[in-house]
């Protein structure tokens, strides 16, 4: 850079200075990430051409902290020459931050001409700004990494993983993992100790992660870590269940955890952070519901069922439009005269031609109101079959319903139950709605809500899978069911062992179910057998393999008109 210098033209120090000027300008505004290195070269010849053998910035939080000299110092350069003299700039924010910067004349050179000290006035300004934003992104970057409670965040998480990168990710294994009761810890400890608890197990968790092991929590007590294989057994069997000493006097308690791991071996394919923290949580949510234990790896099962669960919500939409959806009834049988008295509407998804049996896609459709749509949908074909049986002539029976427990968010059911029943001109009786049990006080009044509207209506009600859950004796006591439907699970297998538990819960079912009025159904009839224990024990019908799958709707009225069932002796 030439620059006119008035007499004398522009000197080789003056040149030096420039060309140094710039690149410093550059290397502190450079947008491929700051190099504290090269910006530090570029100093120390600032430095030299100028006579300086020292530069120093300096933080201080508070007036007072600037008195004591207790603050962040930077020293940028120092060559170790003695100084005599040096030129100060100071700037305070608001707040009480004072930042300073000064630079240290070498003793025994020249002294400063008042053009190099309104030189280094600009270096220092520079430096002054360029330090300040740095700092300020380095306490932000650090505020974000850790939590009020000093945990590890997310972001840490993040960082860390993107930073190690495919090489260095092979060979451990991230774990997401919730601890187990610990609001019943908090409460019976206090807050304090079992704050102090949680800090323990953690930080003693992280320690036996090995090398690169990192434990960060993502909110309340949910965390997400990070160990080396080498160390995973003696990580599982700490969130398995560990003690932790908290207190003055040395208390103890056991935490443990349920947990989700993704184990990264050899043939692992590194897709970012978020790809490991999705499987980790497959793994966790499914480790959550405690079928498959409490700690669960995900692997290529969970695999499938998450491509499977991917594919029916995208599929969904289009498949009632398409006619994949079909309705099968599966006939009731009334034991006692082997008549057909009743159908339950079941689902079937031919997708490209190819049956998908309701276990495959009721779940994924029952984690969001899509199960809803199917279950409009079903009750409308029901209703439109028939209202075509009816007019064919044929002698109907009442066709059961499923409706999801999802429906009870909404509380307008029975009205559009209702609705789609008039919509077809189907006498109500014909018509039966199969519910299960509810878990929740608000969902249970609703429930019984819902039972009585369409009781008053003339439609039937049942309640489905009776027997197993949490299905308990208030369901039945306090809401009016025209039909309670005993789970295939608590249907005797053989008659005679009258010490058999099932047997004896059995009996009393049904005996209770018959006393206050109302029908009872078998599910899952498979054997003569089991129809001689319904008949001996008064269960009026039954439901099952024995009897028929749930059929086609041609073949259904085939049994329609059939209308009876060959004894079974
Ligand atoms: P569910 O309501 O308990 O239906 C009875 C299930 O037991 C049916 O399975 C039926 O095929 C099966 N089953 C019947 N007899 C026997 C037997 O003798 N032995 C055995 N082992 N099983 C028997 P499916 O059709 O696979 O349906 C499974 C579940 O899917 C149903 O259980 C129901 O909860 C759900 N589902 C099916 N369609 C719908 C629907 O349209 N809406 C809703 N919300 N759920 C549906
Ligand atoms: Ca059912
Ligand atoms: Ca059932």
């Amino acid at each position: 850079m030439r620059t006119p210098k008035g007499i004398g033209g522009v000197t080789v120090i003056d040149q030096a200075y420039y060309v140094n000027l710039e690149r410093l300008t550059n290397a502190m505004t450079s947008f491929d990430g700051i190099d504290l290195k090269h910006v530090n070269l570029i100093l120390t010849e600032l430095c030299s051409i100028l006579r300086a053998c020292k530069g120093v910035t300096e933080f201080f939080d508070s007036k007072e902290l600037e008195l004591t000299g207790k603050g962040e110092k930077y020293v940028c350069y120092d060559n170790g020459a003695a100084s005599d003299t040096f030129l100060k700039i100071q700037t305070e924010f608001p707040g009480g931050l004072t930042a300073r910067c000064m630079v240290y004349h070498e003793s025994g050179t020249d002294p400063w001409t008042e053009l190099e000290q309104s030189r280094l006035n600009t270096i220092m300004h520079m430096m002054l700004g360029f330090l300040s934003r740095n700092r300020l992104d380095h306490l932000a970057d650090n505020l974000s990494m850790r939590d009020d409670a000093g945990y590890k965040t997310i972001r840490y998480y993040m960082r860390t993983v993107s930073r190690m990168g495919q090489e260095k990710l092979v060979h451990h294994a991230a774990i997401r993992f919730n601890l187990k009761h610990f609001s019943i810890i908090n409460q019976e400890i206090g807050r304090q100790y079992s704050d102090e608890v949680m800090h323990k197990y953690v930080d003693i968790l992280e320690e036996i992660s090995g090398e690169d092991g990192v434990v960060c929590r993502l909110g309340g007590d949910n965390f997400i870590a990070l160990c080396d294989q080498d160390y995973l057994g003696t990580v599982l069997s700490h969130l398995e269940g560990a003690p932790v000493f908290y207190g003055e006097n040395n208390e103890r308690v056991i935490v443990s955890a349920t947990a989700g791991v993704f184990n990264m071996d050899e043939n692992y394919v590194y897709r970012g952070p978020d790809d490991i923290i999705e499987r980790i949580t497959m793994a966790f949510n499914v480790s959550k519901n405690g079928t498959k234990g409490e700690i669960v790896f995900a692997n290529a099962d969970l695999e499938a069922d998450r491509e499977n669960s991917m594919r029916v919500k995208k599929l969904f939409p289009q498949a009632m439009k398409n006619d994949e959806i079909q309705i099968y009834y599966q006939p009731k049988i009334n034991v006692q005269n082997n008549m057909l008295v009743g159908a339950e509407a079941l689902s079937r998804w031919f997708q490209e031609g190819n049956l998908m049996l309701p276990d495959s896609y009721i779940p994924v459709l029952e984690q969001s109101m899509d199960i809803c749509r199917l279950d409009f949908y079903v009750l409308e074909r029901v209703c439109r079959d028939i209202s075509r049986w009816i007019s064919e002539g044929r002698q109907v029976v009442r066709v059961s319903v499923n409706m999801s427990r999802r429906h009870l968010i909404e509380d307008d059911l029975s009205d559009r139950i209702l609705d789609i029943i008039d919509m077809y001109d189907v006498p109500h009786e014909y018509i039966e709605i199969e519910l299960t049990e509810t878990t929740t006080d608000v969902e249970f009044r609703r429930l019984k809500n819902i039972v009585t509207v369409l009781q008053d209506a003339g439609v039937f009600t049942a309640v489905d899978d009776f027997g197993v859950g949490y299905s308990s004796l208030n369901l039945i006591r306090d809401i009016p069911w025209d039909v309670i439907k005993v789970d295939k699970n608590f249907v005797p297998i053989e008659s005679g062992i009258n010490t058999n538990t099932r047997t004896i819960m059995f009996k009393n079912v049904v005996n209770m179910v018959r006393e206050m009025g109302r029908d009872c159904v078998a599910e899952g009839v498979e054997t003569k057998e089991q129809v001689k224990i319904l008949r001996e024990n008064g269960c009026g019908v039954a439901q099952g393999f024995f009897y028929d799958r749930p059929l086609p709707v041609t073949e259904f009225e085939k049994r329609l008109d059939q209308k009876y069932y060959p004894d079974i002796d």
